[in-house]
């Protein structure tokens, strides 16, 4: 049987054909998942969803905004029936210096990875904690890790740093609900959001960084969310899984 056969799996930021969360989606529904994608209504969830097939759904939701995380929990649990595993995708970058951080950044950056990530595990942990079963996958980034990624701003490192300091004290918190939360830290994936950024002066140097001599693919990083959600992954909880070719060695 598959590794996701009845499960409902919801992933935020998922609507981008070319991103990671999209990838993620296609290899949950080969492991027999039904989706939610949740993204910005100029993402386009509910095309995203129809690309996957008729059984799976897209919604319209903001991760910044508890209202809507909520709204999107309560719509899924009535269109789908449970919510099995959580994917904490959504999240926007800057390039900034520190010195040229202005509040407003600071608030944008970290309100889509930190408070979304926060906000849409609210929103799943009650039905999770019902079912005495769920998995949450949050996706950090290298930058959190070795200060400073190669396109993110200090605050998206901070505001990545932060999404793993949630994640285990989630991981803690609702051990006892058989409810798991893992991170997963991608190093630089080809992805619409770091295209056409990345210099062509500094991309020799940047590939010499990596270990294994080349940019990760969004399936990559699905490959290893399949895993954490999934029950062969049944004893890990608070983990951090680095997928970056090796960039930390
Ligand atoms: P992407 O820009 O394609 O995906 C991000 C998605 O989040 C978009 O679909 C966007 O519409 C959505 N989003 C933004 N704000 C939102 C909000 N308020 N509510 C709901 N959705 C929102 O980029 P990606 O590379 O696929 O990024 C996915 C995740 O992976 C992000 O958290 C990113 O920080 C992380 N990441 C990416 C890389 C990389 O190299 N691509 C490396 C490390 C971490």
């Amino acid at each position: 049987s598959l590794l996701l056969d009845g499960k409902v799996a919801v992933i935020t930021g998922g609507a981008g054909l070319n991103g990671l969360g999209f990838a993620t989606a296609r290899m949950l529904t080969a492991q027999g998942a039904r989706i939610a994608i949740l993204d910005l209504a100029q993402a386009n969830p509910a095309g995203a969803a129809a690309e996957l097939g008729p059984q799976h759904i897209g919604l319209v939701a903001n991760v910044t905004d508890k209202a809507s995380c909520d709204a999107a929990a309560a719509e899924i649990l009535k269109q789908l029936g449970r919510i099995d595993v959580l994917v904490n995708n959504a999240g926007i970058t800057q390039p900034r210096k520190t010195l040229d951080i202005t509040g407003a950044d600071y608030d944008a950056v970290l309100d889509v990875s930190l408070r979304g990530t926060l906000y849409m595990s609210q929103a799943v942990i009650p039905a999770m904690q019902q079912q005495k079963s769920g998995s949450i996958v949050c996706i950090s980034s290298v930058s959190a890790q070795r200060g400073g990624g190669i396109l993110g701003g200090p605050h998206y490192s901070a505001a990545k740093a932060g999404v793993l300091g949630l994640a285990r004290a989630m991981a803690r918190e609702y051990g006892a609900d058989n409810i798991r939360v893992n991170c997963i830290t991608p190093g630089l994936i080809a992805t619409d959001i770091n295209k056409g950024k990345i210099p062509e002066d500094r991309r020799a140097a940047i590939l010499e960084s990596i270990p294994l001599g080349c940019i990760g693919e969004p399936n990559d990083v699905a490959g290893c969310v399949v895993f954490l959600a999934s029950d062969l992954s049944k004893y890990c909880t608070g983990v951090t899984l680095d997928v970056n070719g090796g960039m930390l060695i």
